[in-house]
């Protein structure tokens, strides 16, 4: 058993000194490789298109966390959402976490933007241009002739402006996809501070994309640390089924014409093609390990295989542990019940509370330091500041501050035309009036309406300070 789970002591990617062994992946085919072009395709349009499609005049997708400004699906979120945005990523969590219990690291070789600029993007250039792993092999070899001259600096040109565009549409999701036309319209020099960011983002992804690799995966990511706590023998993963591939005796060469289930020979013909064509270097058939990002190209090459020696395909496939040992059907766990529930009642919250957000945030705050100030005729005046958010993209003309519950004047300093343009904020200080026969406490809080002409927008509270005694 020692030797069996010795794989489990070192990584593939690494020798016995630490050194860096560089996987040369075989260039994978089949069904699920095709289906994963697909989706590929489909999340590349979204995440190079999210940052300059817009609804409603909101960026689809803006992650602006300089200025604290979000857009998620075209909704823009303000610091004072906040709380709303630590809900999604809640729920963001609670997903994959679910997923990940019933069907193991399927986001890691479906969706995750690594695997998906890796695989679909940048390795399809490298066999473009050098070929499938065997040229590869022999490229990486041979001396800087002509030929890996050129094919090298072809590659890392072409790669480099990848990781250059990849970067621009990185930037338009942080900082705006119209502040970055603006900037590239007006030219680098002028922006210079954001054109050397743009320049820092670039080298850090040519750096993973064409260095660093398969090695985010494997010990970088979070997520793919998580993998051992998540998964269980009943989540569905890439997995070798060691019942139907070892038998009795084990994987063998194949030999034609042999009965390989009268001499008791597994369906593995040991031909390492599951191997070779793993993008992080592991043999799937020692179980599973934390390196597979279940990307399928394993799948795909075994079933090449078991088709060319007339085998049933399926030795490598989606299944549980308990599925392979006991061909126990997929069952929802109480586990995946619970992360169930939890996603359900986050989902339900996160509905409420978009439902009852308003379009506009207003505070309104007595000036700190500032007592009350008693006028002629009894009346008590206090000092605020205010502050409102703007969250559409139409402008609220007129506004104006009403007391709701008590009887008494509103007079904000800008008296005329108080104006929040769409997106934006506006501030100032307003003074409230009240009449002590309206007040019966030292301290009371108040309703106050704001309006856009005759249109109530929003409502807020905040206290009002009077003397201790009336009279
Ligand atoms: S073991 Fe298979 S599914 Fe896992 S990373 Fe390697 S090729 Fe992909
Ligand atoms: S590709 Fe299939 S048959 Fe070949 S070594 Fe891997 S598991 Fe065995």
């Amino acid at each position: 058993m020692g030797n069996k789970e010795e794989f489990r002591d070192t990584i593939a990617t690494a020798d016995d000194k630490g050194k860096r062994l560089w996987v040369f992946p075989k260039k994978p085919s089949g069904r699920f490789y095709e289906y994963r072009k697909y989706v590929s395709y489909v999340l590349l349009i979204i995440l190079f298109a999210a940052p300059f499609v817009k609804i409603n005049g909101n960026q689809f997708m803006m992650f602006n966390i300089l200025e604290r400004r979000f857009n998620i699906f075209g909704f823009p979120f303000w610091p004072q959402d906040f709380h709303i945005f630590v809900i999604m990523m809640v729920i963001g969590v609670v997903f994959i976490i679910l997923f990940t219990v019933a069907f193991g690291r399927i986001f890691c070789g479906w969706f995750c933007p690594q695997t998906i600029f890796m695989e679909m993007v940048f390795r399809r250039i490298e066999y473009w241009i050098e070929g499938d792993r065997g040229k590869q092999m022999r490229l990486e070899k041979q001396d800087w002739n002509a030929e890996k001259i050129r094919k090298r600096s072809l590659k890392w040109f072409l790669f480099f402006i990848i990781s250059f565009l990849i970067a621009n549409v990185f930037l338009a999701y942080l900082m705006g996809s119209d502040r970055l036309i603006q900037y590239v319209t007006d030219g680098p020099l002028n922006h210079l501070s954001t054109f050397i960011s743009l320049l820092i983002f670039t080298a850090v992804f040519y750096f993973v994309f064409a260095w660093f690799r398969e090695q985010v995966c494997v010990i970088a990511c979070p997520y793919g640390r998580l993998q051992g706590v998540l998964l269980d023998n009943k989540s569905i993963v890439v997995a070798y089924d060691h019942k139907r591939g070892e038998k009795k005796k084990g994987r063998a060469k194949f030999k034609k014409n042999e009965d390989r289930s009268a001499a008791g020979k597994g369906d593995c013909i040991d031909c390492f093609q599951c191997v070779q064509v793993c993008p992080t270097g592991i043999d799937i058939r020692n179980g599973t390990q934390l390196e597979c990002i279940n990307c399928t190209a394993c799948i795909d090459a075994c079933d090449n295989m078991m088709e060319a020696v007339d085998l049933p395909k399926g030795l490598i496939r989606y299944a549980s542990e308990e599925n392979i040992e006991k061909k126990a059907k997929f069952r929802i766990t109480p586990r995946l019940k619970g992360y169930s529930i939890v996603l359900g009642i986050l989902t339900a919250v996160l509905v409420g509370i978009l439902f009852i957000r308003s379009d506009v945030e207003a505070r309104i705050l007595r000036l700190p330091g500032q007592l009350y100030e008693r006028k002629a005729e009894n009346i008590i005046s206090n000092v605020y500041t205010y502050k409102l958010v703007n969250k559409t993209t139409a402008d609220f003309e007129d506004i104006e501050f009403r007391l709701l519950s008590h009887r008494g004047k509103i007079m904000p300093v800008k008296q005329s035309n108080i104006l929040v343009p769409g997106q934006e904020l506006t501030e100032g200080t307003l003074f409230i009036e009240i009449h002590t026969a309206a007040l019966e406490e030292e301290k009371e809080r108040l309703k106050i309406g704001i309006y856009s002409g005759e249109r109530l927008i929003e409502t807020t509270s905040t206290m009002f300070m009077g003397p201790r005694s009336f009279n």
